[in-house]
């Protein structure tokens, strides 16, 4: 069901009409159908213990932080969110306590990064080329962990056609 939102998104915005297809816009991903809303605990202070107030991220936070609104932000959002209900079944995520691994998409990792709170320095945070579309996620108090995986044909099957051609033409990408 949550993959269902890139459907959606690829289906109208990316490929709507003929000529360039128009990027996504904040306005356009903040509509989403299943655009989550995350509660999450952190720490008050680097060495300090955990808050008793949840905050909530959104996807206009997201696109803040990875700098743009784009199909693979809404759907590693959106397959995250349902991996991170499975782990955390009252609705608050701890993010002191996850390890994520995702694959070199800088969309899906940004994401990945900021809604678990897994960072590379202390090996909570791990990038696995092989992957594909998919986000698996570890609780490391429980020792539970969840693997979620984008339905298959929900990617248009032009896309990495298209990419390929951004690419090859030299596009510039994140450095
Ligand atoms: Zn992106």
């Amino acid at each position: 069901m949550f993959a269902g939102i890139s459907i959606v998104i690829l289906g109208t915005v990316l490929f709507a009409g003929a000529g360039t297809p128009e990027p996504l816009t904040l306005a356009e991903a903040l509509a989403a159908l299943h655009a989550p809303e995350i509660r999450v605990l952190d720490t008050v202070s680097s060495l300090g213990p955990l808050s008793r107030k949840t905050r909530t991220i959104t996807l206009a936070d997201l696109v803040r932080f990875h700098g743009h609104p784009c199909d693979g932000l809404i759907a590693a959002a959106s397959g995250i969110a349902f991996g991170l209900r499975q782990l955390f079944p009252d609705g608050v995520v701890d993010r002191t306590d996850l390890a994520v691994i995702v694959n070199r998409s800088a969309c899906y990792g940004d994401v990945a990064a900021y809604l678990t709170g897994a960072r590379h320095r202390y090996g909570s945070f791990v990038i696995d080329p092989k992957l594909g579309d998919e986000w698996i996620l570890l609780r490391r108090s429980t020792g539970t962990g969840v693997r979620i995986r984008l339905r298959p044909g929900i990617k248009p099957a032009e896309l990495p056609v298209l990419e390929g051609r951004l690419k090859k033409a030299g596009c510039p990408h994140d450095r």
